[in-house]
């Protein structure tokens, strides 16, 4: 151990005053020898100190005195280098020697070049040991930086491919609370994505919340989300929407925000920050440098699959969409109404279908212009949205004319949605340009039971058969097509 300018330690084990002052003579004054008593030889104190001597000089008579406990601990001792002085007399027991493990044996009466010669051995034999030591721990740092990297490749291999692989955001936000465990105490990953509206000082947002948390918590969840948008985004949200991340396994835990520490982390692709993630972890989660630098590269392969799956999703939007009422198309439905018609062949549920035809169309068109028409048109589809369920499916047919299927419903309950619908719109006043008007509907009903083995497209024509009795009877009004009574067992 360097002292600095300190006189390095030497230990003597019941050196008599000739041996003392001959090693001490010997070595000069850069040593400092530190002589035990025969009675009073170190303990444990003196064995664990820091200062470690550099040589333990111990006479073979002091040593063959010592009970074998005691031997047995100087024996294991790899600290220091321990010299065994023998007396002139006794020869030397070499396999003895080496068994007790001195590092040298020098005989009686000391001189000064056997003195110096057995110290030089000792130091350079604690050198190697020093150096032994010290590349063992270089070796064993860099085996567990090195599987710590590996698990941080295969933490990021992990995102990597869930996120990719997965097309829509709530799936992503899913897997992703799990991958990101691999790499710290996550307990929930939330998030949002923005639009920046044509204002350019406001923002929409997609907010994206974990399922099955109670009101309260949602809203405190909802409240933090946006707060945090606002400061990422610099801009306030004048609408925002809610969605649910889907979890990637059943049963998943919730929380409210203060059960842990939040990192808020923007969302960044194409140089543009259109998102964040917000997630909880472990209050007392600390992260080396080389963990933040994961995990911002997991962040960015989030943000890439996140905005390529919202993209996605914008793009089939576009294709399923009407443009201008933003319900659904014609193709829609029709792949729709495949679906729900297997659904209800193999689940035996009902199912109906409301055909509604805007009544005198034309006339508004000659009336107040194309554009009044078109307004009415995206009015009437709005309607729609507010009137029948999420799990209902709004489409446009073609022209002034929509359909819309309604599974779990009967004839009964089909009819009641459709008088509602049509007072509704019967009933909402129409402007354009400072002009107010009214609109009227026609709608044919048409359902089929359990067991029915009628053709998908049956349904259709009968809702539209029905729909051409509304117009011939008078319009603005709901017709159903007539069902053949259930057969009654006697
Ligand atoms: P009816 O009560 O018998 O249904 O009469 P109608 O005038 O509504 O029916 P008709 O089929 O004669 O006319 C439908 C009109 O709807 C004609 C067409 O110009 C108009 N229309 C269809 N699509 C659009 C559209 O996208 N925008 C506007 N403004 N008008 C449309
Ligand atoms: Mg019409
Ligand atoms: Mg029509």
């Amino acid at each position: 151990m360097k002292r600095g300018n300190r006189p390095e330690l030497l230990w003597g084990f019941g050196l008599n005053n000739v041996e003392a002052g001959k090693i001490e003579d010997s070595l000069g004054p850069g040593f400092f020898l530190r002589n035990f008593s025969e009675r009073a030889l170190p303990g444990e104190k003196e064995l664990s100190n820091q200062e470690k001597p550099a040589a333990t000089w111990i006479p073979q008579r002091v040593w063959d005195e010592l009970p074998e406990d005691r031997r047995a601990a100087y024996r294991n001792l790899d600290s220091t280098q321990r010299i065994l002085i023998q007396d002139s007399q006794s020869g030397a027991d070499l396999e003895k020697v080496l068994e007790d493990g001195f590092l040298a044996v020098i005989s009686s009466p000391l001189t000064s070049s056997k003195v110096q010669d057995a110290l030089f051995r000792a130091k350079e034999i604690s050198g190697l040991y020093g150096d032994l030591y010290r590349m063992t721990e270089e070796i064993i740092l860099e085996r567990e930086l090195l599987s710590r990297k590996t698990e941080q490749m295969q933490f990021l291999n992990t995102v990597l491919c869930n996120a990719t692989e997965r097309l829509e955001v709530s799936d992503i936000l899913g897997q992703a609370a799990e991958d990101l465990k691999m790499l710290l105490p996550v307990y929930s990953v939330q998030g949002a994505f923005w639009n920046i509206l044509s204002s350019e000082k406001d923002i929409d947002a997609e907010i994206f919340i974990n399922p099955g948390q109670v009101e309260s918590v949602q809203t405190e969840w909802i409240e933090l989300i946006i707060e945090n948008v606002v400061a990422l985004s610099g801009l306030e949200v004048s609408s925002y929407n809610i969605s649910e991340t889907v979890p990637a396994v059943c049963n998943s835990m919730v929380y409210s925000p203060d059960a842990g520490r939040i990192l808020a982390l923007p969302l960044v692709a194409r140089g543009e920050k259109f998102g964040c993630l917000v997630i909880l972890c472990d209050r007392n989660i600390r992260l080396a440098k080389d963990q933040v630098t994961t995990l911002n590269a997991a962040v960015n392969h989030l943000s890439l699959a996140l905005s390529n799956a919202i993209m996605f999703n914008k793009i089939k939007t576009r294709a399923n969409r009407d443009g201008l009422t933003r319900v659904y198309n014609r193709r829609s439905f029709d792949e729709r109404l495949v679906e729900e018609f297997k659904r209800h062949q193999r689940l035996n549920n009902e199912l109906s279908l409301l055909m509604i035809d805007l009544d005198h169309f034309k006339a508004v068109n000659d009336t107040y212009g194309h554009m009044a028409g078109d307004m009415v048109l995206e009015q009437v589809a709005r309607i729609f949205e507010t009137t029948f369920r999420t799990t209902d499916f709004i489409a446009r047919y073609g022209g002034e004319e929509f359909v819309i299927l309604l599974p779990h419903t009967n004839e009964e309950q089909a009819r009641m949605l459709a008088e509602r619908v049509r007072v509704n719109i019967e009933e909402s006043t129409m402007t354009y340009q400072g002009v107010s008007f009214n609109v009227t509907a026609s709608i044919g009903v048409s359902s089929i039971r359990p067991g029915c083995l009628d053709k998908d497209t049956e349904v259709v024509r009968k809702a539209d058969e029905a729909l051409y009795k509304a117009k011939m009877n008078g319009r603005n009004r709901v017709v159903i097509f007539p069902t053949r009574p259930k057969l009654q067992v006697m």
